[in-house]
Parts: C-alpha cells; structure tokens; sequence
C-alpha cells in the first residue's frame, strides 16, 4: 500500500521543496467542454477544431460556466495547517484528510525559507525584506521541537491522539485530498494565485496551474490573457 504522504507521480513541489500539490486523476478533457456546451444540438466531437477553441473564449469570457462543470480534478495537497485553513474556505471543493485522531506518524513542520515583514499600510498582507531571519528562524525549528517532545510526552503518558494534537503548532503538514470542478478551480486561481492571497498558497495555485496547462490549454490561454489582465 502506499503512503499517502507520497505525493503522485504527476506533481510539483512547492515551499522550498518542503510542499507538493499532485493531481490524483481527472475526468474530461476541453472536447467535454464544448460539447457539453453544444449538447443541445446532439452532437459530439472526439477532437477540438478551431471552431470548438473559439466557443470555448467564448464561454470563459462570457462567464457561460456550467459546461466546465463536466470536468473535474482531484489533487493531494502536503501544506502547513495555515494553507489547508485557507484553501478549505472554498466550498465548491471535495475534501479528505489524514486524520492525527487515528495517527501520530510523519510529523513534520514547515519552516520558511525566509520571514517576510508586516505589511505597513494592507494589515493581513507582508512584505519581502532583507533582514538577518538565521536566529528567528532557528527559534522557529526549536519551537517546533519543543512541541514536538510535548506531543510525544503527552502520548507516552496515554492521553489521547485527539486531545494531544492540541499543542501542535500551526506550520505542522498535513495532507489532504481535494475534488474540483474545473470552473470552480478557476474561482480557485483567480482568488489564490493573486496579489491578495498569502505567497505560500499562492505557490500551490501557481503549481497548479503549471500541471493542468498541459490538459486543458486553451482554457488557460484565455483565463490567462483575458480573465486575470480583466481584473488587474
Ligand atoms: C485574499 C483573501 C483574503 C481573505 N481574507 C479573509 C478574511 O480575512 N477572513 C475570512 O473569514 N475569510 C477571508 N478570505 C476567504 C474568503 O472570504 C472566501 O471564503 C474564500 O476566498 C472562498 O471564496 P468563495 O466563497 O468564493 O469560494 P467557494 O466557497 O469555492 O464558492 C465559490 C462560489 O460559490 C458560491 N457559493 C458557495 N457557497 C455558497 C453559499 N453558501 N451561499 C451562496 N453562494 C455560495 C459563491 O458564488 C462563491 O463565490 C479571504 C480570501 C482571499 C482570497
């Protein structure tokens, strides 16, 4: 059996190495697209034409979404706890994850590469800056062990998983399966590959969309070149 730990073989590290986000399986391809929008007429194409790239702008542009709904994505995400608050706010998605009820293996803390600033004027936004991090960085990796010791400590001593887990720190890794639609992993990008959204999971959207701009192209040609300069 494998680890779910083990990202697929179809996936792109993210956070210096130490975050992956891999697609599990997908169902549909652009030809799903377009002849879920022509269903009407019933007819189906096994190949896009120059026609078919067209209605597909079309429908990316004119927000004439439903038919994107027929293709579908499942990715397994390796994130700090803080990325997985972020990304399960979107409710459009399917999630499972591993569980620290049932497991006390594979703990593991992601530590920055480098701090970033406080922001002065945007109050949940930071800024790059070059300052010594080592000895804060350090405290970080001590913290973590700290915590770390208390969790064992506290299992040793018999008490459950589940109220255990309490003390481990935000930065911890989890892994998690999620389920989109292709429309709504757009609103997805849209959001989270953006200025706005914190750099970490913004790393995932950009990984993201480098393993899915081989499946579905076109979409991304015109989500890209249209969609994003929009609403820039
Ligand atoms: C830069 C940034 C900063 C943020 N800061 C904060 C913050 O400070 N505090 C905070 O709490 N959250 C914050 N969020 C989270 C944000 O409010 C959304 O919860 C998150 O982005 C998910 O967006 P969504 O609801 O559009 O996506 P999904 O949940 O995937 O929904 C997609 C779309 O489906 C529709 N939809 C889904 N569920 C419902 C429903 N129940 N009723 C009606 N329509 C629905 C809506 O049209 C929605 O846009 C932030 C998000 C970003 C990107």
């Amino acid at each position: 059996m494998k680890n779910v730990n083990d990202p697929p073989d179809n996936h792109v590290r993210v956070l210096g190495g130490q975050g992956w986000v891999g697609l599990v399986g997908h169902l549909g391809t652009e030809a799903t697209i377009v002849n879920a929008a022509r269903v009407s007429f019933g007819r189906m194409k096994e190949e896009m034409d120059e026609r078919d790239i067209v209605l597909l702008d079309y429908l990316i542009e004119n927000r004439h979404t439903s038919p994107l709904e027929h293709v579908v994505f499942t990715f397994s995400v390796h994130c700090p706890l803080f990325v997985r608050g972020q990304w399960h706010r979107h409710r459009t998605w399917s999630y499972n994850e591993i569980s620290r009820r049932y497991t006390e293996v594979d703990l593991e803390f992601y530590t920055p590469g480098k701090l970033r600033k406080q922001a002065a004027v945007n109050r949940q936004a930071s800024v790059e800056s070059d300052f010594d991090d080592r000895d804060l960085r350090e405290r970080m990796c001590n913290h973590n062990k700290e915590c770390l010791a208390l969790y064992n400590r506290l299992l040793e001593s018999g008490v459950c998983r589940e109220q255990a887990r309490g003390v481990l720190p935000q930065n911890m890794m989890v892994t998690f399966w999620g389920t989109v639609d292709l429309n709504n992993l757009l609103h997805f990008l849209d959001l989270r590959d953006s200025e706005h959204a914190q750099w970490e999971i913004r790393e995932y959207a950009k990984a993201i969309k480098q393993l899915l701009r081989p499946l579905v192209p076109n979409v991304f040609k015109t989500f890209e070149e249209r969609v994003c300069r929009l609403r820039k």
